[in-house]
């Protein structure tokens, strides 16, 4: 796209011919690694085309309903829909979780009892999670109502190194790197990791934080054994299509559990309304592989691209992706604000918005977001994210037409470089004065 476009990129969009060509370069390499996350692409897709033929879906189960929603139709092929594609025996889909915290915390509710124990892999969690497990005081947290958590490393697990205390209830396994410069754990590494782990104790639940990890492989967790999954359809399964929700998958008592922590017990799964959201989760997880390898070739492109200006990436090119996100290392504040004016550029809306570090709700450090998203933090829309702290690193992700995610990421690169440019220049310029 880059070569044809050249001219309009640079005439329209302002962007240099060093940086063109080097895009290019960046764009041929990313071309090398397609090939495989189509053929994933493909797999999904015809996976989730299976689980709407399984599960029945008519257009009757567009409609849904309000009120309490009960007897809603619509919602229980929704979930049957969500089993048979993540291969559990039950799912739980709904507009009523807000986000992938509210999620996981009714998961884990529905689950652990005072008393218990819960460890976490990694041992530091996303940070909308460390005041859900009580790693950081917080009123209402796990370890508040006398469940305690522990973290431990990949290493410490695949070594043998590590002690299940006999309390252990369950074991929560991030996916996705999160906001940190970290691996992001495969699904070969979450089946070595739950093998270990079942062979300690087969009776504790292992459940795991998929989030921006759907369908970036062929295999989702629970087909390699774990009993619970759990996601936001702000992101990947949403298909971009979701205003809001969340999803779990898993063993039915798990599932049981999590939908009565959420609504009520004896209430459960039964009650619950659609509220005409059935229509929009059905079209997003029947888009979703599609957009997630949109949103795949973005990020190795952005990976590709800034390698190549000479920053640090995580993943590099080459290497194998189990979710969405890409990191890359700014080194300074000015930088990610820089990188991040650049995305927001890219946008549909707000496109001459600037976006600023501020306080947000779950977080310890100063974040920085950047959409113009038709879905507020949409992030399976191209996006980015930064916690303004060292090293500096901006999360990039989403962009649900590979050419409107190039676009960001040329526009960031174009506004990074103003900043390392200009902070090279006062160096320089005290250095000769
Ligand atoms: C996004 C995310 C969550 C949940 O975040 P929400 O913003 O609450 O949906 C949890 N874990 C990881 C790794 C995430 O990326």
């Amino acid at each position: 796209m880059i070569g044809e476009m050249r001219a309009f990129l640079e005439n329209e969009w302002g962007i240099s011919k060093e940086l063109l060509r080097d895009a290019l370069e960046a764009e041929m390499l990313t071309e090398r690694f397609a090939a495989s996350h189509e053929l994933v692409r493909n797999q999904n897709s015809l996976k989730v085309l299976d689980g709407f033929q399984s599960a029945g879906i008519r257009e009757s189960h567009l409609i849904g309903s309000h009120g309490y929603g009960y007897h809603d139709f619509g919602r229980d092929a929704v979930d049957a829909l969500y089993a048979r594609i993540f291969r559990a025996e039950a799912a739980l889909v709904r507009p009523q979780l807000v986000s992938g915290t509210h999620a996981i915390r009714a998961a884990l509710c529905g689950v652990l009892r005072p008393g218990d124990h819960v460890v976490v892999i990694p041992a530091v969690p996303y940070d909308t999670l460390l005041p859900v497990f009580g790693f950081r005081e917080a009123p209402g947290s796990l370890a508040e109502w006398g469940i305690t958590p522990s973290g431990l490393s990949i290493p410490d697990i695949l070594e043998g190194e590590f002690n299940l205390p006999q309390n252990t209830k369950a074991v929560f396994i991030q996916r996705s790197k999160g906001y940190r410069w970290q691996l992001s754990i495969s699904i070969d590494l979450i089946a070595r990791l739950i093998s270990k782990i079942k062979g300690r104790n087969p009776r504790v639940n292992v459940i795991v934080d998929n989030c921006y990890g759907e369908f970036v492989e062929e295999r989702e967790p629970t087909e390699v054994g774990a009993d619970l999954v759990i996601g936001s359809l702000l992101k990947n399964p949403g298909g971009g299509l979701c205003s809001t929700g969340a999803y779990l998958a898993g063993k039915s008592d798990l599932i049981e559990r999590a939908a009565v922590a959420l609504t009520a017990p004896g209430l459960g799964k039964e009650v619950g309304p659609t509220l005409g959201l059935a229509r929009n989760f059905l079209m997003g997880i029947f888009m979703a592989p599609h957009f997630v390898s949109e949103a795949l070739t973005t990020s190795i492109f952005a990976s590709a691209f800034f390698e190549k200006l000479g920053f640090k990436v995580n993943p590099e090119p080459a290497e194998l992706r189990t979710d969405i996100i890409q990191a890359i290392e700014l080194g300074s504040r000015d930088a990610v604000l820089a990188f991040a004016r650049g995305i927001q550029r890219a946008g549909p809306l707000d496109q001459t918005a600037i976006p600023v570090a501020a306080p947000m709700a779950g977080y310890t450090d100063e974040i920085v977001m950047s959409g113009g998203t038709f879905v507020q933090g949409g992030s399976l829309e191209l996006s980015c994210d930064a916690p303004l702290r060292p090293p500096y690193v901006a999360y990039l992700q989403g962009g649900l037409s590979s050419l409107h995610g190039k676009l960001g990421v040329l526009l960031a690169a174009e506004e990074t470089l103003k900043t390392v440019d200009k902070k090279e220049r006062i160096a320089h310029e005290r250095l000769h004065s």
